[in-house]
């Protein structure tokens, strides 16, 4: 009788201590930006703080480097957050072919920002982020995704991918209120001044736009409410996309770190256990959290 009430006890212990593995892969970018050295201490804290994941780094060889003995372990992992961003010729096709099999067979994938700009050519990596920019996307690519009037619609015009305007601060609006990514949350929400993303083109199949941003033509805007957060499929797989988090001041964002705990919990799980933060924002004044800091 004790030892099988010690057992129930260690099991539930164990099930609960039972963290959830998360490959954070990083590396080459396109510029002088999107510092991934700066960028990847903060995305680990936020996914560290949730007391939920157990977070590999893995950084990819730079540009030049060689590739044959880089070989990302994704099966070992419930969900891969990419902070990278390389052209098509990067990686072996060994690697993207070891990634397509682990999306299809239920692998979860989290697009950060940049991410999107990534890989313009490889078919499966463009299905998975739904819309993507810059790299020479065109109407080849696929057409705009935008919002409007309680709808996603897709405009083909011919015309470049990608564009932004300076980073000021902006109010998401959550489209999509029952998905656990956004549940519970405030419908309107303020996030600290970052990129909004606009003019981002792509398949989009299989994609579920759950929040949008105006993208306001005072500051390079489209005019349009443009995709932020979204969720998609690929076979199996489950991909939360943020386009949010250009840089730490973007990080510091309450609205970003709890969108990006949620979605990271969700592409690995399908489900999201995270309570709503306190100071998650509300419609008029974003919210930081300035101790998020991370030491050098
Ligand atoms: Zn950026």
């Amino acid at each position: 009788m004790r030892l099988s009430i010690l057992l129930l006890a260690l099991a539930a212990v164990a099930s609960a201590a039972s963290p959830i593995p998360i490959l954070l892969l990083d590396g080459e970018q396109g510029g002088p930006y999107h510092a991934w050295q700066e960028t990847t201490p903060f995305l680990k804290k936020m996914l560290d703080q949730t007391g939920l994941f157990a977070v590999d780094v893995l950084t990819a060889p730079p540009k030049g480097a060689n590739f044959s003995t880089f070989d990302p372990q994704f099966s070992k992992y419930k969900a891969v957050v990419l902070n990278y961003d390389a052209p098509d010729d990067r990686w072996p096709d060994r690697i993207k072919t070891a990634f397509e099999k682990y999306v299809a067979a239920g692998g979860g994938v989290v697009i950060f920002h940049a991410a999107d700009n990534a890989f313009p050519n490889w078919k499966a990596y463009n299905l998975m982020i739904g819309i993507g920019g810059w790299r020479g996307r065109t109407e080849k690519d696929g057409p705009y995704w935008f919002y409007r009037v309680g709808k996603v619609e897709a405009d083909p015009s011919p015309g470049r991918a990608g564009s932004h305007g300076a980073r000021l601060p902006f109010k998401v609006t959550n489209r999509v209120t029952n998905h656990p990514i956004t549940k519970g949350l405030p419908t309107e929400w303020m996030h600290a001044g970052d990129e909004l993303y606009a003019q981002m083109r792509g398949p989009g199949a299989n994609m579920t736009v759950l929040s949008t941003a105006y993208s306001d033509p005072a500051n390079k805007g489209t005019g349009r409410d443009e995709p932020v957060l979204m969720t998609l499929t690929y076979e199996k797989g489950k991909i939360f996309h943020t386009i949010l988090g250009h840089d730490r001041a973007a990080l510091n964002s309450v609205g970003f770190i709890a969108t990006f705990q949620r979605g990271t919990e969700w592409a690995a799980t399908g489900k999201v256990t995270q309570k709503v933060p306190k100071d998650f924002p509300g419609a008029t004044q974003f919210t930081t959290r300035p101790d998020f800091v991370v030491a050098k």
